[in-house]
């Protein structure tokens, strides 16, 4: 059995925390298993029953067949559609919640990265109940990034590398190009998004394969959609700008 010492912390409690609520609902009379993100609620705990409207689209992603379902404490607290609406492109720390939607916020908040442990979230479509599930990165080394019901692990020692190596690269790709002159080439992908639908996603443009040697491409070779996403972003030509942060009352 779990202690309060070895407790995971989870999203919904991080970003709870991170907007001054408090968790909502009654004491449990008996053990139930929170519908969103799956937490146990011990007899004692705060939790409410689930009531969901005719526009509830997410049932194959409750992590509870129980009916009716439960929530705990944290969810419940988060689930007035104002905090879904607010926390669609964030990024969240224990104390805030920073705007996450354009390349520049985002490469700011990947040159600083905050004190873990945070959350990041990125909906693909609109009204997406992003925090439920989302594993809380731990470390500033790898960063659990979610787009849409996807999960992108980030190792960011290797993202680092490749942004440190990138002027060499460049620079390599600007000599043997047939036209002489600045090269547009920011980072060494065909495609930026990691979309699975997108065939391009993770391949390496032609121009740069030409003028890598074997230890490179089998480093490159190792990037994950998740690593070449913040890779894209950290190599972006977009200046870096520090986001605003995010306050639902
Ligand atoms: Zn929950």
């Amino acid at each position: 059995m779990m202690t309060a010492g070895t407790k995971i912390l989870r999203a919904p409690e991080l970003t709870v925390k991170a907007l001054g609520l408090k968790p909502d609902g009654a004491p449990a009379l008996e053990p139930h298993t929170c519908t969103f993100c799956g937490e146990p609620i011990a007899v004692g705990a705060l939790c409410g029953k689930l009531e969901v409207g005719a526009t509830f689209m997410d049932d194959a992603y409750l992590t509870s067949r129980e009916k009716p379902g439960w929530l705990c404490g944290f969810c419940l607290a988060l689930k007035p559609k104002r905090f879904m609406d607010n926390t669609q492109q964030a990024f969240i720390t224990s104390s805030a919640v920073f705007k996450f939607g354009r390349t520049e916020n985002r490469k700011w908040l990947l040159e600083n990265l905050p004190e873990p442990p945070f959350v990041i979230v990125s909906s693909d479509t609109n009204s997406q109940h992003m925090i439920w599930k989302t594993p809380v990165s731990r470390s500033r080394d790898v960063l659990y990034l979610r787009i849409g019901w996807r999960m992108f692990p980030i190792r960011m020692p290797i993202v680092r590398h490749l942004v440190m190596q990138m002027p060499s690269i460049q620079q390599r790709v600007e000599s043997s190009a047939r036209k002489r002159g600045k090269s547009t080439l920011y980072h060494p992908f065909l495609s930026a998004e990691p979309f699975v639908a997108d065939m391009n996603f993770g391949r390496i443009k032609t121009n740069v394969l030409a003028v890598l040697n074997e230890e490179e491409r089998a480093f490159l070779n190792e990037f994950g959609p998740g690593e070449v996403w913040a890779a894209c972003v950290l190599l972006s030509p977009k200046k870096a700008v520090e986001p605003e942060t995010i306050n639902i009352q």
